[in-house]
């Protein structure tokens, strides 16, 4: 499968929607012991035949099948295992529906009938006596069929049944209707793979595959005559061949066809029967639409010079695109066939489908494609797909088990093909698809695939990378795209650089001929590695696949034709370093790995300069300590790269980025400056953010400045630490400045990267104006304070929490607070009733006045202590101002301005709860909340306990400016407070200074 990498960028992983100012913009932005086990291999043989009518008008498949099952293996079987996968979609507890509300936070999707599927009607028979079948506990997608004789080793068991499927509309996963577009795979009654490991029974899942096993494939599909079939295997109609001849000739002269315009009816009375067989293939998989054209091709295979007639299918949906994909799909086999062996069918189908599960999925000799963004990414999931007839089709492993057998191979090879065909193509062609906007950004010069190793780098720089060689059902959504397709891909093209083309190409060939059409496993493929090539490759099966090691070697010195090269990373692999002078290159070297540190002698030559990898072959995970030149002061500096504005970091590179920013307070009146900042879309060990800026109004300087220092050590407790600094420097009253500096350490807990669980700990030291004293006017002393917490984040779609809870310590005041936010979400992601429960006390009694309380309500500027967020109007007494309503809604958490008159307190209890609107009108940008508060002030009866009460609706544009409107308060606010208008207040979250750099760091 193909993932969709595009819409993990669309979602903010890893690269984020991110605001400067008041501007904003969005970026496109196992080895496993044993040794060979070929000796004892045996494979099932599964033969089938199937006959199957598609009912289009009520989305039935009615079918009866028949399979041959040999039992090659040397035991004795009493049962079989059925996959019946089209119940996956039949109820909410399915392990399909559990996936896919833990990966897109889609909940009780089947409670709708039109989404749900199923398949029932069963009644498994050997020839003609009843067998004896169940469903496994909770595993609806599985039965086990007993046998009514023991089926002992040579013997063949003959089992039918017949099948309703219904088809659930296409829009969860691989199976599925939408309109008269007929999307039918893992759809039949189809027995698990025994092998030397016994039974493989799987649920189906979106995120993780199959394992399934080959035999032959006789397939009649009875459906309305005016339906155009993609199918795997060979047609053997010769009515319809001749009817797709004549599409074929219909699409290239542009012609509307004449039996075409069926589909306009509502469904043909007219059926027809077509055949189609196969051999050697373990899946069948079909496509129906009445509006597919059809362009053809025939290539001949560079080996066997056997004949391959390719077709590919497609409607007038992205015509343009699809003119060129039976091109795309020659160029492809061809180029595989060369690398890894003759592709190994007779014909190969591409078809369009209204996908929605990845961009695209294979089956044997036939790929499905959804949408494409362009020609290049079209091309780029054709070659996917049929790559995947190499690393699935033929050599089939068990996906679920070993995906990185079947992804990351076929990964690194669409690579391949994709940067041999477009050596040109750049990344702002795809991404951004403004030259001009690229060039600005300094972006036109990468090559389109460099995007892959940047995702991957994103998840690398952050330490949350798996293992390569995990499960599927291992691997969290984010590292089963970025570990496993780009990683992986770019781990095994570097081994194919190491060893070169020619003997990387030539130990492929022979794992494809040694495995072709059997399932190999991992010490499978190993051996066939190892053996053809005479290497000891531990280094890449065992380090590279099967951990998370870090490859990071560094330059040390240069002197007499002589590098001194240190490991500073776990992984003990090959490098490969390259004299250069400019951009030429005067040699080439592998280098075998080495831990330590070690002198290499050099080749004499012009060479100015020595670097590692100047290719980007290896997964390096820092490459500014790649480089050293013969001469001058700073040998291992590297150039200064300023960038206006903003760029992705060139990593070997020293980058300088700026902008001119603009922003205006009361007290500084209009200012103008210009940040500075090192990048952060892609983390860097050290990264910081200055804006100084000019105040017009009193001539003075105002800004802000942070620093980041990460460690990131390799599997410890503490999978980030991050230190930082930062100070701030605004006007206040009185032609004064307030100023913070903050001192940090935060320490981030490895955890289980299948539980979305993230824990940290932190602590702060703060040095802060005094706010009374600024308030009052008057020069303000510096008081210190600092800070102890904890954080607990539940990074999950559906039902996501935050907790966390602090000490903070000052010399006048000691408090402890707790606060958890948790959604309740009712149907899918972003809907839902938020929770937020707040407490918190004093350790020592305050005065009510003193700001230093725990605030009933939010906290105006001139309430914050601490200075946080950016107050345009800090220090106007409430309402003065427009801006004197700004509020941060913390503590307490009522919005009814009461802090002033009811004192703070000494502890405090708060419950807010704001929903989303019913379904029919959750698109107003409404919602309600209610808060209930507790604590130890109430006017004039200061020690009693007290309630309060409000309700209201916020409103807004969320994530920039929310206003609440308090509509029905308690009449113990309503004696403190002002009229009605005096209680609207305002969240202003267009923060640049908690926007910047942290809209990544708040996701891990
Ligand atoms: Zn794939």
């Amino acid at each position: 499968m193909k993932q969709k990498y595009r819409a993990i960028c669309e979602s903010g992983i890893s690269w984020n929607t991110f605001r400067i100012g008041s501007l904003s913009l969005l970026l496109l932005s196992v080895i496993y012991c044993g040794k060979a086990t070929a000796q004892n291999y045996f494979q099932q043989e599964v033969n089938f035949e199937i006959k199957v009518t598609l009912d289009d008008q009520n989305h039935l498949l009615r079918g009866n099948e028949v399979f041959e099952y040999i039992n090659h293996s040397p035991d004795t079987l009493h049962f079989l295992y059925v996959h019946l996968w089209p119940n996956a979609y039949s109820n909410n507890e399915t392990a399909l529906a559990k996936q896919l509300v833990q990966l897109y936070g889609k909940e009780k999707l089947f409670n709708d009938p039109l989404l749900a599927g199923s398949i029932d009607s069963l009644d498994f028979r050997d020839n003609s006596q009843k067998l004896h079948w169940h469903f496994l506990k909770d595993q609806e997608d599985i039965c086990q069929v007993h046998l009514n004789e023991p089926l002992k080793p040579g013997d063949t068991t003959y089992i039918s049944t017949p099948f309703r499927v219904q088809v659930p509309q296409g829009e969860i996963s691989r199976l599925g209707s939408s309109g008269k577009s007929f999307q039918i795979s893992q759809w039949y009654p189809k027995p698990a793979v025994y092998d030397k490991d016994g039974w493989h029974p799987m649920s189906y899942l979106d995120q993780g595959e199959f394992y399934s096993e080959f035999g032959t494939y006789d397939v009649s599909i009875t459906l309305p005559e005016n339906y155009t079939v993609a199918a795997t295997g060979e047609l053997k109609t010769s009515h319809e061949l001749q009817r797709l001849d004549r599409i074929a000739n219909d699409t290239i002269q542009f012609d509307t066809l004449a039996e075409e315009k069926v589909s306009d009816l509502p469904g043909s009375v007219k059926f027809k029967t077509l055949r189609y067989t196969s051999q050697n293939m373990h899946d069948f998989a079909w496509f129906a639409d009445p509006d597919f054209h059809l362009t053809t091709q025939t290539i001949l295979l560079p080996e066997s010079d056997r004949k391959v007639t390719i077709y590919a299918l497609s409607t007038d949906h992205q015509a343009e695109l699809w003119e060129n994909a039976s091109s795309y799909a020659s160029d492809a086999l061809l180029a595989f066939s060369k690398w890894i062996g003759d592709y190994p069918y007779s014909s190969f189908t591409v078809v369009q489908s209204k996908l929605k599960s990845g961009l695209g999925m294979e089956y044997p000799s036939l790929a499905v494609i959804g949408e494409a963004n362009d020609a290049y990414s079209l091309d780029e999931v054709i070659t996917h797909e049929i790559c995947h007839n190499w690393f699935y089709s033929s050599l089939a492993s068990n996906e679920r088990l070993y995906p990185y057998l079947d992804e990351s191979l076929t990964s690194a090879y669409t690579a391949r093909h994709m940067l041999e065909k477009y050596p040109d193509s750049k990344l702002w062609e795809i991404y951004i698809k403004n030259e001009t906007l690229a060039k600005f950004l300094n972006l036109d010069q990468q090559h389109v695939l460099q995007a892959e190793e940047y995702y991957w780098l994103s998840q690398a720089r952050n330490n949350l990378e798996q293992p390569i060689n995990l499960a599927a059902t291992e691997l969290n959504a984010i590292n089963y795209s970025l570990i496993l397709y780009y990683k992986g891909a770019r781990g095994i093209n570097y081994l194919r650089a190491y060893l070169g083309d020619s003997l990387f190409d030539s130990a492929m060939n022979e794992y494809y001929n040694r495995w072709k059409f059997k399932h190999p496993q991992p010490a499978d493929f190993r051996l066939a590695i190892e053996s053809h090539t005479g290497k000891d490759l531990d280094w890449f099966f065992e380090d590279f696949l099967g951990t998370t090691k870090r490859l990071d070697y560094k330059l040390e010195r240069l002197q007499d034709q002589k590098l001194l090269i240190k490991n500073k990373g776990e992984l003990v692999s090959p490098l490969v370093i390259a004299g250069m002078k400019d951009d030429s290159v005067y040699f080439e070297k592998w280098i075998d790995g080495f831990d330590g540190q070690r002198w290499i002698q050099l080749p004499a030559g012009n060479y100015t300069e020595v670097k590692i990898d100047p290719n980007h072959v290896m997964p390096e995970i820092f490459r500014k300590n790649n480089n050293i030149r013969d001469h001058g002061v700073f040998r291992k500096a590297d150039p200064i790269q300023p960038q206006l504005y903003f760029s992705i970091e060139d990593q070997e590179k020293n980058n300088l980025m700026f902008f001119p920013s603009f922003s205006w307070t009361r007290e500084n009146g209009v200012m103008a400056g210009m940040a500075l900042h090192n990048g952060f879309v892609i983390p860097k060990p050290l990264e910081y953010f200055i804006m100084p800026f000019y105040g017009f109004k009193h001539s003075k300087l105002a800004g802000y400045a942070r620093m980041f220092y990460t460690v990131t050590p390799f599997q410890k407790l503490v999978r980030k630490a991050t230190f930082s600094l930062e100070g701030t420097q605004f006007g206040a009253p009185g032609n004064q400045n307030y100023q913070t500096l903050k001192t940090g350490v935060e320490l981030f807990f490895r955890s289980s990267q299948q539980k979305p669980f993230v824990q940290s700990i932190y602590g702060n030291y703060i040095l802060a104006s005094d706010l009374s004293q600024l308030n009052r006017e008057e020069k303000p002393e510096q008081n210190s304070f600092v800070q102890v917490g904890y954080h607990l984040k539940k990074r999950s779609r559906i039902n996501p929490f935050i907790l966390h809870s602090a000490v903070e310590y000052a010399q006048v005041y000691q408090k402890i607070t707790a606060e958890l936010n948790y959604r309740l979400s009712y149907y899918g992601e972003g809907r839902g009733l938020d929770f937020r429960l707040y407490s918190g006390a004093m350790l020592n009694e305050v005065s009510a006045a003193s700001l230093y309380g725990l605030a009933p309500a939010g906290r105006s500027g001139r309430e914050l202590y601490l200075y946080q967020g950016f107050y345009p109007d800090r220090f106007s007494a409430f309402p003065s101002t427009f801006w004197s309503r700004q509020m941060t809604l913390n503590e307490g958490g009522l919005v009814s301005p009461v802090n002033k008159s009811l004192g703070y307190s000494d502890w405090l209890f708060s419950l807010t709860l704001t929903s989303s609107l019913p379904r029919k009108i959750e698109k107003l940008p409404i919602k309600p909340f209610l808060t209930v508060l507790l604590n130890d002030t109430g006017g004039e009866h200061h020690d009693n306990p007290n309630v309060f009460f409000e309700a209201g609706v916020k409103t807004g544009f969320w994530n920039l400016i929310e206003f609440y409107i308090p509509l029905f308060i308690s009449n113990n606010i309503k004696s403190e407070i002002g009229p009605f208008k005096d209680r609207i207040r305002l969240v202003f979250t267009l923060d640049s200074f908690t926007q910047i750099n942290l809209n990544q760091r708040s996701v891990f």
